[in-house]
C-alpha cells in the first residue's frame, strides 16, 4: 500500500504517530510561511501543514500544489488545539505536519469545483466529466447506499435459498411495452439479438427446470422515448418462484423491505402493506400509482391488484396485454373470455406502489400451454406467430412446468426514493441523458464503413427516424 491510513481515519488517538496518506488536493491556503491543504479520498478530508523548518523540502513542492493534484504525504499527526478545532469533519481534531510531499500526479485545473456546498455546474458538465462529479461526497454516497441495497438484497434473499442467475444479454425479444435495442449478428447475416427489456422468458423457464426460486440484480433496456425520469438502460431486482400465489410474493417483499428500511433507513416499517384494487384506486385517486401519505414525510407502500388483464388499443383497433402476455388471470372471470368481454377479465398481477411511484411489478404466470396460446391468440399473434417469437416457452409448457410468479423492482428509483433524490441520474454511476446518449464517452457514436460492412448493414437515413 503507498498508504497507512485513509484521510477519514485519524483522530486524537494518532497522537504523534508517522502515517502516510494518499488522496487530492482539496483545498490550499497559502500563508507564505505556512501552507495549508485539505488532502481529500473517499473517506474524507485531512488538513495537512507545510512549515519550512520541519521541512524546507516539502514546503517548497507544496508550493506548486493545484487542485485535484494527486499527492502522497508522510507527517506526524499533532493534536490541534482546542480553538483551531473543527468538529464538522470527523478529523477535525488532528491535522497532520508533513515531512514529506510527494506529488504523484498534476491536475488541469477541473471545470468545476469539487465541493458540494458550491454552486452546481450544468448536468451537461457533470455528466461529460462524471469522473469529477463523482469526487463529490453527495454523488459517491449514492453509490455507496446503492451498493448498500444490493448487498441488503443479496443476503435477504440468499438465507430465503435463492438462486442468483445470470440470463443473456444478447437474445430475443421479450414483449414489455417498449422497443428493443437490436444488436446484429455478424455470423448470421441479417439476424439479430434483441437486448432484453426483461428477463422474464428467462425467469419463467428456470422454474419449469425446477429452480423454485430464483434473483437476479439485472439491467434491462427499453427503447423508449425518454419523458420524464427514465434511462434506456436500467437495473431490476427480478425475481421467481415456483408453488406460490400472491400472499407468498407479499409478504416475502414486505419481510424484504422492512430489512432494506430498518439497514439504510433505520425505519420500522409497518407491514402488511395496505392493498387497493386497480377499480378503487383509478376512482379514488384517478391513478394506478396514488401517493396514499398523509403526511408527506412518511413512506408509504401500497400494493395495487386486480389490474385488467387487457387494455384496448385504440390506434390499432386491437387488445394488448396490460402488463405483459404471460399474466394469469381471475378464475372467476375466465367466463368472460368465451363472451369476449375482454375488458372484464382482471389479471392476478400486482404493483408496489411507494409514495406515488411505480416501484415494482409482477404477477402469478401462466403456466399452462393452451391458456398461453389462448392469450396470443387474442392480443393478435396467430399460431404462426406465436410459435415464432415464443415457441420456446411454449415448448418448455408442454414438460411440466409448475405454477409460478414473480416480481421485478426498479433499483434506480428505490435508491432515488430512499435518499430523497431528484432524478435517478443522481444514483447511477454513468447515466444516459433524457436523449439517451452518453455525454463522457459520447456513445451513440457512428461506426467503422468496415464494421458495418461486415454486418452486412447500411445506413440509409443519418438524420434520424423519418
Ligand atoms: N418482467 C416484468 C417487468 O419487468 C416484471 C415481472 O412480471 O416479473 O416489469
Amino acid at each position: 500500500m503507498l498508504r497507512t491510513h485513509t484521510c477519514g481515519e485519524l483522530n486524537k488517538t494518532y497522537k504523534d504517530q508517522e502515517v502516510v496518506l494518499c488522496g487530492w488536493v482539496h483545498k490550499r491556503r497559502d500563508h507564505g510561511k505556512l501552507i495549508f491543504i485539505d488532502i481529500r479520498d473517499r473517506y474524507g478530508i485531512t488538513q495537512v501543514v507545510f512549515v519550512p523548518s520541519v521541512s524546507k523540502e516539502a514546503h517548497t513542492v507544496a508550493q506548486q500544489l493545484g487542485p485535484e493534484f494527486v499527492v502522497r504525504i508522510t507527517g506526524k499527526v499533532n493534536v490541534r488545539p482546542d480553538k483551531n478545532a473543527n468538529p464538522d469533519v470527523a478529523t477535525g481534531d488532528i491535522e497532520l505536519c508533513a515531512t514529506g510531499l510527494e506529488i504523484l500526479n498534476p491536475s488541469e485545473v477541473p471545470v468545476f469545483e469539487i465541493d458540494d456546498a458550491a454552486a452546481q455546474p450544468s448536468e451537461e458538465l457533470r455528466l461529460a466529466y462524471r469522473y469529477l462529479d463523482l469526487r463529490k461526497q453527495k454523488v459517491l454516497n449514492a453509490l455507496r447506499v446503492r451498493h448498500q441495497l444490493c448487498a441488503c438484497i443479496r443476503e435477504f434473499l440468499n438465507a430465503q435459498n435463492f438462486t442468483e442467475i445470470e440470463t443473456p444479454v444478447l437474445t430475443k425479444s421479450t414483449p414489455e411495452g417498449a422497443r428493443d435495442f437490436l444488436v446484429p449478428s455478424r455470423l448470421s447475416p441479417g439476424e439479430f439479438f434483441a437486448l432484453p427489456q426483461s428477463p422474464q422468458l428467462f425467469k419463467q423457464i428456470l422454474m419449469v427446470s425446477g429452480l423454485d426460486k430464483y434473483y437476479q440484480i439485472v439491467k434491462c433496456f427499453r427503447d423508449e422515448d425518454l419523458r420524464a425520469d427514465r434511462q434506456p438502460e436500467f437495473t431490476q431486482l427480478d425475481m421467481e418462484m415456483s408453488f406460490v400465489e400472491e400472499e407468498d410474493v407479499f409478504s416475502l417483499t414486505e419481510g424484504l423491505f422492512q430489512k432494506i428500511f430498518k439497514e439504510i433507513k433505520g425505519i420500522d416499517l409497518p407491514i402488511p402493506f395496505p392493498r387497493m384494487t386497480h377499480a378503487q384506486a383509478m376512482a379514488q385517486y384517478k391513478t394506478d400509482k396514488p401517493d396514499i401519505r398523509k403526511n408527506k414525510e412518511e413512506f408509504s407502500f401500497l400494493w395495487v391488484v386486480d389490474f385488467p388483464l387487457f387494455k384496448y388499443n385504440e390506434e390499432e383497433k386491437r387488445w394488448e396485454s396490460e402488463h405483459h402476455p404471460f399474466t394469469s388471470f381471475r378464475a372467476e372471470d375466465a367466463q368472460f373470455m368465451e363472451t369476449k368481454e375482454f375488458d372484464k377479465i382482471r389479471s392476478r398481477s400486482y404493483d408496489l406502489v411507494l409514495n406515488g411511484n411505480e416501484i415494482g411489478s409482477g404477477s402469478i404466470r401462466i403456466h399452462k400451454q393452451d391458456v398461453q396460446k389462448k392469450i396470443f391468440d387474442i392480443i393478435g399473434f396467430d399460431e404462426q406467430e406465436a410459435e415464432r417469437r415464443f415457441g420456446f416457452l411454449l415448448k418448455a409448457f408442454r414438460y411440466g412446468a409448475p405454477p409460478h410468479a414473480g416480481v421485478a423492482y426498479g433499483i434506480d428509483r428505490l435508491v432515488t426514493i430512499l435518499l430523497g433524490l431528484e432524478s435517478i441520474r443522481d444514483v447511477i454511476a454513468f447515466p444516459k441523458t433524457q436523449k439517451g446518449s452518453c455525454l463522457l464517452t459520447e456513445a451513440p457514436a457512428h461506426v467503422d464503413q468496415k464494421q458495418l460492412k461486415e454486418l452486412g448493414i447500411m445506413v440509409i437515413n443519418k438524420g434520424g427516424a423519418s
